[in-house]
């Protein structure tokens, strides 16, 4: 599928035109009639196939050495796509590792039309054994979001080749830069495209990459009748944050190390997740799967009460309050919701995303927090002070 062939496209343009339309106009009868047979690699409707948005998959199925790719406009667009796309009542889908937490919320909804599944968050557990007979899916984030731990990829797929069960990864934490499922036997990666590949915090979009056939199968089973479909002028902008994803990713990976070496080196902490310091049990699963880390880390901090937790989040400045991650911003937040460790079971945990401001003004920001636990006085919810902006 070309995206640079179409009349009115001028050359020579180093940014890639923003196809503003919903649909594509044929010279005859015929010749739509041809078209529309085969949506999936013709420009007939913008919900199907757009030719921004097109030269975007063509770019990702690339960059994670897919055939094909489709992009929507969520990553929840993408995952509802593949699970409730591809699946069918009766089947049973195994979760490994701990996974996106809406992504665990959509299998609950589906057991409504009787698709059942399990989740598994220890990575190291033995997956073969949660394996039943109409396992028709094996769904695998890695790392994990919230504690990064990782799981080996190679010896998933190998089990789930041997039983003849589709595999799926969510790869958003490292891009397909840094980590490669495919290349590991995995049969279709998902992205939040909203993080790093978009990179820069104004875009929400989603991503599938695999082989042709399986990609053709989700373009009419769940792209076409679910709807959420990437719009030409977000696929731009995602256009936009690809051509400098090498250079932000580097400076995620300078900057997060150096964190997580301040990190593990101070005595308010606890324990320091990422796979740069916690191999979990194989360091070498860590070596031959990864070529760079990314920098979303979490951190435990000593007496990990709410109110220590607030105080401390509270106390940074350049590290701001707020979900999601990836940008050029520096992001803290937490799942501790209480003191009660049945609602909150991870007292302590803090997480930040790393962002691309200066190391030194990251550090620095961290140690006024930490200073503020041991300082006395009212603590100042953040709230009341001034927004400071990079
Ligand atoms: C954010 C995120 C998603 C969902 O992506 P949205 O673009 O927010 O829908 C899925 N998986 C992971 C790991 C994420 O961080």
């Amino acid at each position: 599928m070309g995206a640079w062939d179409g009349p009115g496209a001028e050359p020579g343009a180093v940014a890639p035109p923003i196809y503003q339309t919903s649909l594509f106009t044929k010279p005859s009868f015929a010749e739509f009639v041809r078209q529309q047979a085969a949506e999936h690699e013709n420009f007939v409707y913008s919900r199907g196939t757009n030719p921004t948005v097109a030269f975007l998959e063509e770019r990702l199925a690339l960059l994670e050495g897919g055939e094909a790719a489709k992009c929507f406009a969520s990553g929840m667009g993408a995952i509802s796509a593949v699970l409730a796309g591809l699946l069918r009542g009766g089947d049973h889908v195994l979760f490994v590792n701990s996974v996106y937490g809406p992504t665990t919320e959509l299998a609950q909804h589906l057991e409504r039309f009787g698709v059942e599944h399990t989740v598994l968050t220890d990575p190291a557990a033995d997956a073969e054994e949660h394996i039943r007979e109409n396992t028709a899916l094996i769904y695998v984030e890695s790392p994990g979001t919230m504690l990064m731990k990782v799981v080996d990829i190679r010896e998933l797929t190998a089990v789930a080749r041997r039983r003849g069960i589709r595999t799926v990864m969510d790869n958003t934490w490292s891009t397909p830069l840094f980590q490669k499922p495919l290349a590991a036997g995995v049969d279709l990666v998902v992205h939040s495209l909203t993080k790093y590949i978009g990179g820069h915090s104004d875009v929400i979009g989603g991503a599938v990459i695999g082989s042709r056939d399986v990609l053709r199968e989700l373009f009419y089973q769940g792209h076409q009748l679910f709807g959420a479909v990437m719009s030409a002028m977000e696929a731009s902008l995602v256009l936009r944050g690809l051509r400098t994803l090498p250079v932000r990713m580097e400076q995620h990976q300078r900057n997060a190390l150096s964190v997580l070496d301040h990190l593990r080196a101070h005595p308010e902490v606890v324990a320091v997740h990422h796979p740069y310091v916690d191999h979990g049990p194989d360091e070498d699963v860590i070596t031959s799967q990864f070529s760079g880390f990314s920098g979303l880390l979490s951190f435990e901090l000593r007496e990990g009460t709410f109110a220590r937790v607030s105080r401390f989040i509270d106390a940074l400045s350049l590290f701001r309050i707020g979900p999601s991650w990836g940008g050029y911003e520096s992001l803290v937040t937490s799942p501790v919701r209480s003191d009660d460790p049945v609602s909150s079971p991870w007292p302590g945990l803090i997480r930040l995303s790393v962002g691309l401001e200066g190391a030194q003004s990251q550090l620095e920001d961290l140690d006024r927090a930490f200073a503020s636990l041991a300082a006395d006085g009212v603590h100042t919810p953040r709230t009341l002070l001034p927004e400071r902006t990079p």
